[in-house]
């Protein structure tokens, strides 16, 4: 078993207020590891000390056994631990192409020229349309990204996170607003990323919890309350009183 992200004795204090108190977690590589809990549970508090959006009032992140503790977003974005499913990262005025070229030169830590664009970012067309195939936009690959569906802006915003080559992609709530549709084509294009790549994520939706985890981790008032496979959080009495006294 390989540990490829472990949160040791993470705290986040708000004047006093304990959001997230001494929270262990352990991702082993290659699985899918969601994170789950009522509302104010602290999910995103959780979340965001991960991804660096917040900083801890106490404890310790390490990220392929390196202390990533103190490092910004963009240094573990760096080191192939990269956050997804932020819209901004889309350009709605860009095609689903251009889009994804943008991405592959970000990755190479070239800044972007939109007057030259055309001839400089055609090189990185055979990576871009892999990466577009990969996630069902083919047919859409000349469309422009705001005049995509809901689900398929998302497929997109994954494309550009699968550009930067992450090792390990951190999913907050992917299905959140998704008609049923979309949800079963994400829900197989997150199965068909994690083949070769660790995910975390925060998700509401139960079912798709069940259907795409290996590992669940569940949050209450800011303490790990269970953990382990659906079959064995789904009959833990403390998991169930948690979600109905909300
Ligand atoms: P969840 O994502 O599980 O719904 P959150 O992490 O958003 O939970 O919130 C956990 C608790 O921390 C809540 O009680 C919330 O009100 C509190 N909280 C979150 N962010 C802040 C903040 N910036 N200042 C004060 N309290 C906060």
């Amino acid at each position: 078993m390989s540990i490829v992200l472990k949160a040791e004795g993470l705290t986040k204090e708000f004047k006093g207020f304990v959001a997230v108190n001494k929270v262990d977690l352990e991702v082993e590589k290659g699985t899918i590891h969601a994170l789950i809990g009522p509302n104010g549970a602290g999910k995103t508090t959780f979340f965001n000390l991960l991804t660096k959006f917040l900083q801890p009032t106490a404890g310790r992140i390490t990220y392929q056994e390196r202390d990533i503790t103190g490092m910004s977003p963009a240094g573990i974005a760096q080191l192939g631990m990269v956050r997804s499913f932020q819209i901004s990262a889309v350009f709605s005025d860009l095609t689903v192409l251009e889009n994804v070229r943008i991405a592959l030169q970000r990755k190479r830590g070239e800044s972007f020229d939109f007057w030259r664009s055309e001839k400089i970012l055609s090189r990185f067309d055979d990576d871009a349309h892999g990466y577009i195939e990969d996630v069902g936009l083919g047919e859409f690959i000349n469309h422009r990204a705001g005049e995509l569906s809901y689900g398929r802006k998302r497929a997109l915003e994954i494309a550009t996170t699968l550009a930067l080559d992450p090792g390990m992609l951190l999913l907050d709530e992917p299905m959140a607003g998704m008609a049923q549709q979309d949800v079963e084509r994400i829900s197989a294009l997150i199965r068909r990323i994690a083949k070769n790549r660790t995910v975390l994520m925060v998700e509401h939706n139960l079912s798709v919890v069940a259907d795409l985890s290996d590992r669940i981790t569940v949050l209450a008032r800011g303490e790990v309350l269970a953990e382990g496979d659906y079959a064995a959080i789904s009959r833990s009495p403390a998991v169930i009183e948690a979600y109905i006294g909300t």
